[in-house]
Formats: structure tokens, sequence, C-alpha cells
């Protein structure tokens, strides 16, 4: 089995981002097409994670006005979620109409049989395999590719094949962009510069207990000598030079003797900020060779000047006009956007909550952050919807989403994470949030005219995460696997102390169990057939009577066989078991990459305190229309042959739903 260091095992999968810019796609024109069409117009907004029971109740307390009125002239229901609810398996099921048998995403990490080593699950990177060396130089010959690994086709490449335009704003999981002529903005799964899921940058002279990296960004410690700090910004691997070291961009920054303000000087600009103040966007170019260089763009945060000097800087986002790897088509609509609003956030999971989670930035920084993502996505919700003439337009809001994981425990007084002195200060950051997502219904209801169709739909509902249950330790008290060496029990992550010779199932993922296969594990041991079955049914009975030793709780409603519950081409690639987690319970956070710690359950001490990926019953998303609602309960995949419906298209045989209208 290959060994990894640490780093490079948080960067699984993720690589090759700098070799992506290079091959520098060519733009191409924005063709006009699909105005034949008819008069109808659709008008999808998706909120990530808006819940059903909690935009119930603040609707009925008449705090969301615009989804009340939406209720009364079509409909509102509870809607079905993925099996498991977690956002590239739920958004997946909405664009193909498949369910995960058909689209293959299972679980936002996937793992490979043969090594039992992760990958992400829905994106594949490869470098480029030809290249020639000169001296240091290494010059690729072709560029290196990125896949999107979902199956079975989007509805807006159906709706193109009968000449309907569509608009599909930041749709989760289309990264990188599935094939079309539509204007689409690729979503979440789009990484920052580095390729990674976001890497903050963090300057201190504070001595701090914090790691030097910590797996969504990395602290730089830094000294004032003379009032001026000298730092360095990393940016993307150099594909050009071997070994592709980090390149790097150095810059300074000048502290004011006397007022809580610096200046900051990177690259061909100089900017001050305030103590407490955040840059606009700042472009970046990090150097490849004399003719190349990457472009990003990133903001700066002047946390505090003294006594201990603070600098943030937000992970570098791809820049939109001159993207390092393909985040729009066409090509162009990305730099479109980028000439009409100036620098935006590309990357999926805008906000930083790692940095939140680690304590560099704190909740009111946070918001602040968030807000400004929230400001961009109003404008440019304004700018479509005012020229929206025809067929669809899909826009999608991350903050619904991120603001709930990172601030449910103050609606919680059970959680571990409880804090009476922030409740009183943030307390109500949930319920601003649906606000604003009432606030942007709004918007559409007096843009729209009364011919247009809205819908208002999000991928899953919430819960409370206060305890964390990590299922490999349980599989190992259960005698299910077996280690090498027990006294190091804990220590390793990706399973590196594992007897794969005696172990009969292990979990990778948020959801996903496996089984050691025969002939399809490296060191399978269960055969295939009845004996897997058997084995199956065991695990299931057994997860389903587990207990929390602390309270007596139930911890997983339903341990779901996949081989029942699936349907389609990419069944056989499943895993076995996915485990329904009950409110307040989540898999632990070492569980997903294969780490078994020595306790089966923990309180959860992060502040990410909310979650989804539980059993799909108990956190279902919502559906309002302004058309009637006719099926009882309606689920993500039955929206897609809804849609295609709408504008008289058959439903493909392959799809799994059932129109709701
Ligand atoms: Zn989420």
């Amino acid at each position: 089995m290959p060994n990894i260091n640490r780093r490079e095992f948080l960067k699984l999968g993720l690589s090759a981002g700098s070799l992506l810019a290079l091959g520098s796609p060519s733009d191409l024109v924005t063709k006009v097409f699909g105005k034949a069409d008819t008069h109808t117009k659709v008008l999808i907004l998706g909120f990530d994670g808006m819940d059903a029971h909690l935009t119930n109740i603040w609707m009925n307390q008449g705090k969301l006005p615009a989804f009340e009125r939406l209720r009364n002239r079509g409909g509102f229901t509870p809607l079905q979620t993925s099996l498991p609810p977690q956002s590239p398996v739920a958004w997946s099921n909405f664009i193909t109409g498949l369910n995960p048998g058909g689209h293959g995403i299972f679980d936002f990490i996937h793992r490979t049989p043969e090594y039992y080593l992760p990958t992400f699950s829905s994106t594949k990177t490869s470098d480029s395999t030809k290249t020639i060396s000169i001296g240091n130089l290494v010059l690729p010959l072709s560029g290196g590719t990125i896949e999107n690994m979902m199956q079975g086709r989007a509805f807006w490449q159906i709706l193109e094949d009968h000449d309907i335009p569509a608009t599909i704003f930041k749709m989760p999981s289309n990264f990188p962009p599935v094939e079309t002529k539509q204007k689409t903005l690729s979503g979440m799964g789009t990484p920052d510069i580095t390729g990674s899921l976001g890497e903050f940058n963090y300057y201190t002279t504070e001595v701090t207990e914090l790691q030097e990296d910590l797996g969504g960004g990395e602290i730089h410690e830094v000294y004032v000598i003379g009032n001026r700090v000298e730092a360095k910004l990393p940016g993307p691997e150099n594909a050009f030079k071997k070994n592709q070291p980090e390149s790097s961009i150095d810059f300074k920054v000048f502290i004011d003797p006397v007022h809580p303000l610096a200046k900051i000087v990177i690259q061909d600009q100089e900017f001050i900020l305030q103590e407490k103040e955040w840059s606009r966007w700042r472009r970046v170019r990090f150097p490849m060779i004399p003719t190349q260089s990457v472009s990003g763009i990133c903001m700066f945060y002047l946390k505090q000047v003294r006594p201990d000097f603070k600098l943030y800087i937000s992970p570098i986002n791809i820049d939109p006009a001159a993207p390092a790897m393909p985040i729009s088509t066409p090509a162009s609509y990305a730099k479109e956007l980028e000439k009409e609003f100036g620098p935006f956030y590309t990357k999926g999971l805008p906000a930083d909550f790692k940095a939140m989670s680690n304590g560099i930035l704190d909740e009111e920084e946070y918001l602040a952050q968030d807000d400004t993502i929230l400001e961009e996505r109003k404008a440019m919700f304004e700018y479509e919807l005012s020229r929206f003439d025809s067929g669809l337009l899909f826009y999608y809001v991350s903050s619904t989403d991120q603001r709930q994981h990172m601030f449910w425990r103050f609606l919680d007084p059970q959680s571990p994470m409880y804090d009476p002195a922030l409740v009183h200060k943030h307390g109500t950051a949930i319920e601003d949030i649906y606000r604003e997502a009432d606030n942007m219904l709004d918007m559409a209801m007096s843009k729209a005219d009364k011919d247009t169709i809205i819908m208002v739909m999000s991928d899953h509902g919430f819960t409370p995460f206060r305890r964390t249950f990590n299922i490999n330790s349980w599989l190992k008290e259960n005698g299910y696997i077996r280690l090498i060496n027990n006294r190091r029990q804990g220590q390793e992550e990706a399973f590196m102390n594992t007897d794969w010779s005696r172990t009969k199932a292990y979990s990778y993922g948020l959801n996903s169990l496996y089984i050691n296969l025969r002939g399809r594990e490296g060191e399978g041991i269960v055969n295939p057939g009845a004996e897997k079955e058997a084995l199956v049914r065991e695990i299931v009975q057994k997860l389903e009577k587990v207990a929390d030793p602390k309270t007596g709780e139930r911890v997983i409603t339903k341990a779901y066989i996949t081989q029942e519950d699936y349907l389609g081409s990419q069944k056989e690639k499943a895993p076995e078991i996915i485990v329904g987690y009950n409110r307040g319970f989540r898999t632990s956070w070492s569980a997903p990459l294969g780490r078994i710690t020595k306790e089966v359950f923990a309180d959860n001490m992060d502040k990410w305190s909310g979650d989804h990926c539980m059993d799909p019953a108990v956190c279902p998303g919502i559906l309002f229309s302004s058309e009637k609602i006719r099926s009882d309960s309606p689920a993500l995949f039955d929206l897609t042959p809804t849609i295609l419906s709408l504008f008289g298209i058959e439903k493909p045989d392959n799809m799994v739903g059932k129109k709701i209208f």
C-alpha cells in the first residue's frame, strides 16, 4: 500500500490545479440559441440546507412573508432528500433525476477498493503525463485534466437538446461544469487556486498552540522588525518545475507606529487597512515561468495590529477574469460577470468555516465575510433576473447551509457548544439568513411576470449535531475491524494500522459502510453472495440497536441496504450500507478518513454544531411552488421530470421520479 504524508493526504484527489491553468481554454463566444422556445419561464431558487421545520415555524410567526405568499398561491411541502442527505449526493439527484445508483455519487468521500485510500467523490484530477525536462524546468506537453464524476445527464443539457435556454448559477456538484452551451457557473466542489477546498493564510506574532497546517489553512509565525513584517503568500504548485514546488508571492506590511493601521504592499499594489477592516478583492499573480502566471483573488483582514500582529488572508479564489480552471460555460460567462461586478467568490462553500472552527475568525468576523458573500449573490441575482426572458433560471445560495452548520449551537440549549453570552449576540444568525432568503424571494416575485412559474427548494434540512459516533471504532469493538498493533489505535489515518486479512467491514465518508469483499477490495476476505448478504444484515441489525451510553438514546434510526434502495447503472459501486443517524448524532470527525479512535462516542466540541448527514427521514428539505403540488411526499429526483414536463419534454426512461404538478 502506498504511504502518504499528512499534507498529501489532505490534498488527495485535488492536485493538478496549476497545470490546468496553463491549458487556458480559448474563449467561446456566447451563442444565442433557444429563442425559438415557447413563452414558458421557470425560476428556481435553491437555498442549500433550508429546513422544513424551521421554515414552517418562522413562516407561521409571520417572519417570512414572501414564502407565505408563495405557499398561499401554490403550495409548500417538505421535500424528501437523498440517501444519504449530503449535498453532493442530493444535488446530483436533482440535476440528473436519478438516485445515487444512477449518478454514482454516494458520499463526499469514496475510496479506492484496491488500496483502501480515500478519494473525493465528485472530481478526479490527473496530471499531464507527457513532459519534457530542461534543467530544473519541466514543460507539460498537454494540460492535466479534471473530470466531473457524476454520471447521467444534467437537466439543462436535456433542455438544450430541445432548444430551451437555461442559466444555472452555482449548482453544487457541477464542477467542472458539464459540457453545454447553456450559461452555467460552477458551484460547490470548485476548489481554490491551490486545488484544495480552501486554504486561508494567517500571519501572527502570537505564539499559538494551533498546528501550522490545520487542513483548512496555514498559520505563519511572523516577526515585527522596525514596524515591518515580511511574509510569503503561498500559491499553487508550479507544474513547470521538477517536483512541483509551491509557488509564492513575497509581501510586506508596514505598521503605523501610532495608529491602529497598516499598509500592505504586495506586487504592484499598496493599500491601507485599519484594524478590523477587510480589504476589497485583491488580485495576485503567481509567476510560474517568465511567460506564465496563475491569477487568483483574495481578501485581506487586519485582525489586530498590537500587541500581537494578526493578519488573515482568505483562501485564494480562482480569478473569474482569468480562470485557472474551468468554472463556467461558456468560458466567457465568468468573465462577463466579472466585467459587470468585479471579482467575486468562485470557490464552493465560500464562507471560511475552517477559520472560525479554529478560532482565527470569531463569530462577528465570520458573519461579516458571509454578508459580503450574500451581497455579491444578491447583486448577481438581480442582474440575472432582470435579463431573464425565457426558459429556465436556477439560482443557488450557500449561506443558508453554512450558517446553520456554524450557528446551530445557539438554537440548541442541549448543544455542548451552547454559550448564553454568544446567544445574546448572535442568537438570530440563522433566523437572519432565512429572512435574507425571504428578501430574495420577494425580489424574485416582484420582478417576475405573473406567468413565470416559481419554485423554491432545498437539498436537505438540518438537525442538531451534539454527539459524535466513530463507526470505525464501533466496528473494531465488535470484531469487524482488526488492528495490526492495538497499542497504536487512534494514531493513524486511512486505516494504516488495519489488518485487512482479518477485517470484514470498514467505513469511509460520512455515511458509507463497505464490506471487505473478496475480488473487489485489495485484500478482501468476505465472499460475495450469501456470506456478504448475511454479514450486511447482521451489521444492520446491530447498528440499529446502538444506544448512546450517556443518554440511552438510539443513535442510528435506520441502516439502509443499498442493493434494496438504489437503482441504476452505478449501483454495483455503492457502499453496502448507508448509515442513517438519529437527530443529534453524526459520524465522528476522524472516522470519515479512516481513523479508529479509542472512544466510540464523544461530545461534538466543534462550532460546526448543526448537520444533515443523518437519516434522510429526520432532515427533509423544502419545496415551495407557485403551482399546486399534486404529489403527497415529493422527492428531489421528482423535480427533474417536473421541470422537463413544464417545457413539454417527456421524461427519459432512466429517471426514477414522477412529476409533481
Ligand atoms: Zn451542509
